[in-house]
């Protein structure tokens, strides 16, 4: 078959590779060199001990006293509410409990396939030495919201994670030296694993599907529409006719499937971060301050700090403010942690309002499949969603139950 992929971030570029791989022809269609993707700037992490969904019962209560706090790990841009309420209610509802133990279930699954599906990535086309296999340290403020986190690791318990807790700083130091001393507890995943470096993964994915026969377009897709058995892309460089077309343009998915006739809640959740020269500062792992919602990993031979989400949409600038928020918590942090000479970036998470991506064939278009809305876990799910895109697109079964990503979960997508 012959199969237009529209968008070369990590969930295009895998789903490319595995088409390639499966001996289709690919057109994977990106309108830049990926200076947009999410995918190239983010903290690397296939953090597959992370199956809470970020929409938790409580966390509406928290997200007042965040937004207070210009230093937090939520920010609403001015003028946004009107724009993102209707997706926020949808977040709300999320959040209870019978729609969040489904929830649960559905990412476990998606991350159990994608940990299976990575094993076989990294063996097949030998990528072990773009990942280090050094865990992850969860670390809390006080003994206090480390107890509030205490369900949510019997969740993980009940759902196959490996972790341990850990009381006492000297505990935490064998773990990770030169944390300042207000930490005292934490949790260590030891499943957890980075890449070396993000944009390097997704150039070097896309390169072996190049290898492999897919062929590159730089193109704006501006509208997909069925055309007989398959379907075709409107680019601002012509039409072109496809067998199957793979909607995986992270946050820009949106009109791509309007032009479809769906209407989803797709917003983005805007992340910062600074890459700063490690300058023999020993990362030993992925460090994550849970009450801050921001991370430290290692990048290259670089140290990058970043995370926090902004609720902005996709045209207003980027405000580096909240990277330099960041940066001045990770210096109190990790004191020893030189803090000046970064490069500060801006990426756009395409998220969805229960935490869920929507992967599924596009109702009323059986030849369009739609892959986005990863949210904060794209590098970590894209091996699995690009096997089950590839299921999608030859028309056979997922390994997995797709219902719970389906984009009929939400009412306008309804052809
Ligand atoms: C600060 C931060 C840290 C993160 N850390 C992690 C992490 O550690 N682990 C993890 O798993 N996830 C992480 N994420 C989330 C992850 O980066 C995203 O979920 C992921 O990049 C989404 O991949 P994608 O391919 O869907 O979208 P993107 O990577 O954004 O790619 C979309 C591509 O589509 C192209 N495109 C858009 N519109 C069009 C169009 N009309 N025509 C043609 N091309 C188009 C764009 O140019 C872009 O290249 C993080 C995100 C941020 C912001």
């Amino acid at each position: 078959m012959e199969i237009g992929v529209i968008g070369a971030g990590v969930i295009g570029a895998t789903a490319a590779l595995e088409l390639a791989r499966r001996g289709h022809g690919v057109t994977l269609i990106d309108r830049s060199d990926g200076a947009d993707s999410a995918a190239r700037g983010n903290a690397g992490a296939f953090a597959f001990a992370d199956v809470i969904p970020i929409a938790t019962p409580g966390i509406m209560r928290k997200a007042p006293g965040w937004l207070l706090d210009p230093a937090g790990p939520l920010t609403l841009a001015p003028g946004y509410l009107p724009r993102i309420a209707p997706w926020l209610a949808r977040f709300w509802r999320a959040s209870w409990p019978d729609r969040y133990a489904p929830a649960v279930s559905a990412q476990t699954a998606l991350m159990n396939v994608s940990q299976a599906a990575l094993d076989r990535l990294l063996a097949a086309e030998a990528l072990e030495p773009l990942l280090r296999r050094e865990g992850q340290l969860q670390l809390y403020d006080s003994a206090q919201t480390f107890r509030a986190s205490l369900p949510g690791w019997e969740e993980c318990r009940r759902n196959g994670v490996r972790f341990d807790l850990i009381e006492g700083a000297a505990a935490l130091a064998e773990y990770q030296p030169g944390l300042a001393a207000r930490f005292t507890h934490g949790a260590w995943t030891p499943d957890w694993m980075n890449v070396t470096d993000p944009a390097l993964w997704v150039e070097t994915i896309t390169a072996r599907a190049l290898a492999r026969g897919a062929t590159r377009l730089r193109a704006a897709a501006q509208a997909v529409r069925p055309a007989g058995q398959g379907a075709e892309i409107v680019t601002d460089r012509g039409v072109q006719a496809f067998d199957r077309v793979v909607i995986a343009a992270g946050a820009w998915s949106g009109p791509l499937a309007r032009s479809l006739g769906l209407c989803l809640p797709l917003d983005t959740e805007r992340g910062y971060n600074t890459t700063l020269p490690a300058r023999g500062f020993d990362l030993r792992t992925h460090v994550t301050f849970s009450d801050h919602g921001f991370v430290v990993s290692r990048i290259g031979d670089d140290i990058r700090v970043g995370g926090g989400v902004e609720l902005a949409g996709l045209t207003r600038p980027p405000r580096m403010a909240r990277a330099d928020a960041l940066l001045a918590k990770a210096k109190a942090f990790l004191p020893g942690l030189e803090v000046t000479g970064g490069r500060q970036w801006m990426g756009f998470r395409p998220s969805m309002p229960d935490s869920l991506p929507v992967i599924g064939r596009a109702p009323g278009a059986p030849a369009v499949v739609l892959a986005f809305g990863h949210g904060h876990l794209g590098l970590t799910q894209s091996p699995g969603s690009a096997e089950i895109v590839a299921d999608l697109a030859e028309g056979a079964a997922p390994a997995i139950d797709i219902t719970p990503f389906r984009p009929e979960r939400f009412s306008g997508a309804r052809a």
